[in-house]
């Protein structure tokens, strides 16, 4: 009898071993599951990013000075490109 209950004892053990060491293979998965999300809702919200063509800075399109279809980080470097 003594034998049966530690065999249950062990079986409960090893079941719930495994249920933790399965939560802790999932967390990972799932963290990085939801930081895949976050980078591509914040690559969406954020703005659209432009390399500056006399430096090559890259600068978000919103704070780029456009010449034409050209985008530069500052007047200073869209004027000694296009001078
Ligand atoms: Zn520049």
């Amino acid at each position: 009898m003594g034998r049966l209950f530690f065999i249950l004892v062990l079986l409960a053990v090893s079941l719930y071993g495994v249920k933790l060491l399965r939560a802790k293979l999932d967390e990972p998965s799932r963290k990085s599951r939801k930081l895949d999300r976050d980078t591509s809702t914040t690559a969406s919200n954020n703005q659209k990013i432009v390399k500056c063509l006399h430096c090559g800075l890259h600068i978000p399109e919103k704070e780029a000075i456009k010449k034409g279809d050209k985008n530069f980080c500052s007047i200073e470097h869209a004027s000694r490109h296009l001078s």
